[in-house]
């Protein structure tokens, strides 16, 4: 690879990483290189033709059935065009060699043609209308206190009082779906509202293709653009840090930025999923620096807490006043220790009833639509529950991964073939089987349904692998 695409691929293997676990990036993208990378044209639109290359055939169709979509999600991030992604293996590559002499016309007119094209969020966001990323649904008066997030918040209101004043840098962590993100964003808001600063919200994510594209541009202008979006700025906050381990440069630039902020008394605000101390693959001189400033801690909630956020999440919904006590208990009781499931649970129960229109939300009705849902749930061994679990444990994915809004090809076949497995197996209704799967409309699980009929009648491998998951189902 050249440099231009070694940095590509690094990046691209750092990105995936949000997508796809350590494991999986060992067994299939590890011999993976980017072989070139070509600007091209389809239905009008420019587009990037990616061709990446394996030395096995094997590697190559796994690839090809399972992580297409999200190859070609996460380039499209990197490469900020969307990507036609190709994967060949040495021995086509060298056929093709033989067949087709590479003639190189004109690189150069084609390398600053591609760079030109790359348009990226550094362009966007330092004309025109400067994005700050900030969410305005997340607000200190909806963010619920208990024990578990006393601290964090109330540090959180003090920073957003008096920004790069007290505790500098501001460091937040927990497991996910506590309340992080909220939290950033609900100081963001409330400094803007406030004190009219300006602050920039992003994720390490974001953070890192920004900085890829001044590497691949080498441009004194984008290096400008850079800085002006990243330092010309009174709050600066990055989330889940912990995706920034790995990529070296830019946490040597990241290490300059927050200098720069610094010592310009700005604010910088910073979440991850783990402690300063524990963040081993980011740079000792940035984990010291993290621990400057303030570190608090969000623990999962206890009962108190869950009860009073599912009866926040609950309020101003239309259905509330249908709602008995021991339902919330019964929801705080059973969900997990994390509020994005919890708030699912709400949400699950208000659209189980948007359907059934009952005149009461008791504790049956709560039974019947979060059965499947909930971990202690008297009827955890429903059907569609056992089928759930024996298609994600032979995929190697989570019941939740099923249920999410994810949309990539390791994900939705697998989704598709649970959700045909509920339809032929058991009796319940498409949209039943919907509501199982993350509220999904009955037209989704009606297409579902007719894509695997459709690709059993000629693929025997599917037939094997679905013999083999009812094998599995408990
Ligand atoms: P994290 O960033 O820690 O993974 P988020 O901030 O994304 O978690 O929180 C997940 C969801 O739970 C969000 O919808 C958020 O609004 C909600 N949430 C988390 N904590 C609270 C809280 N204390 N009060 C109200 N909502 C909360
Ligand atoms: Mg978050």
């Amino acid at each position: 690879m050249n440099e231009e695409n070694s940095i590509i691929w690094k990046n691209f293997i750092e990105l995936l990483r949000n997508n796809v676990s350590q494991v999986t990036i060992n067994s299939w993208f590890k011999d993976l290189k980017i072989y070139e990378i070509q600007d091209t044209n389809i239905d009008n639109r420019p587009m990037k033709n990616v061709v990446l290359i394996t030395p096995s055939s094997f590697i190559k169709d796994s690839l090809l059935k399972r992580y297409l979509d999200t190859i070609a999600d996460v380039m499209e991030k990197i490469l900020g065009m969307q990507c036609n992604i190709i994967i060949k293996t040495t021995d086509e590559i060298k056929e093709d060699e033989i067949e087709l002499p590479k003639i190189n016309i004109d690189t150069n007119a084609n390398q600053s043609q591609s760079s030109q094209q790359i348009s990226t969020n550094l362009e966007i966001n330092t004309y025109a209308n400067f994005d700050d990323n900030l969410n305005e649904r997340y607000t200190f008066e909806n963010f619920v206190i208990g024990e578990s997030n006393r601290l964090a918040h109330t540090a959180a209101l003090a920073v957003s009082e008096q920004p790069g004043k007290l505790y500098n840098p501001f460091f937040i962590h927990g497991k996910s779906g506590l309340g992080k993100t909220h939290l950033m964003h609900a100081i963001g808001n409330q400094i803007k509202k406030n004190l009219h600063k300006r602050v920039l919200y992003v994720t390490s994510e974001q953070f890192i293709t920004d900085f890829t594209t001044i590497n691949m541009k080498k441009d004194a202008d984008y290096i400008q653009k850079f800085k002006d979006k990243y330092r010309n700025i009174d709050v600066l906050m990055i989330d889940d840090i912990q995706f920034l381990g790995g990529a070296e440069k830019t946490q040597q630039e990241f290490f300059h930025t927050f200098n720069n902020l610094y010592d310009m008394n700005k604010q910088i605000i910073i979440s991850s999923d783990r402690s300063p101390d524990d963040l081993k693959l980011l740079e000792e001189r940035l984990r010291t620096r993290f621990s400057w400033g303030l570190t608090v801690n969000i623990y999962p909630p206890e009962l108190e807490l869950k009860k009073r956020i599912i009866a926040n999440k609950m309020a101003g919904h239309d259905a509330a006043r249908l709602v008995d006590d021991e339902v919330i208990e019964y929801i705080a009781a059973n969900s997990e220790n994390d509020v994005r499931h919890i708030e699912g649970a709400v949400t699950r129960l208000f659209a189980y009833t948007a359907i059934m229109v009952p005149s009461k939300i008791n504790l049956e009705f709560a039974n019947e639509a979060l059965k499947d849902y909930l971990k202690n749930s008297v009827y955890l061994d429903s059907n569609i529950a056992k089928i759930q679990k024996a298609v994600a444990d032979y995929y190697k994915l989570t019941i939740e991964d099923l249920k999410s809004k994810k949309r990539s090809a390791n994900i939705n076949y697998p989704r598709q073939i649970a959700i045909y497995l509920c339809r032929t197996y058991t009796d319940e209704s498409f949209p039943k089987i919907g509501l199982e799967f993350g509220n999904r409309d009955h037209s989704t699980i009606i297409h579902a349904c007719d894509k695997i009929k459709e690709d059993l009648k000629n693929n025997e491998q599917l037939k094997i692998i679905i013999k083999e998951i009812k094998n599995n189902i408990g």
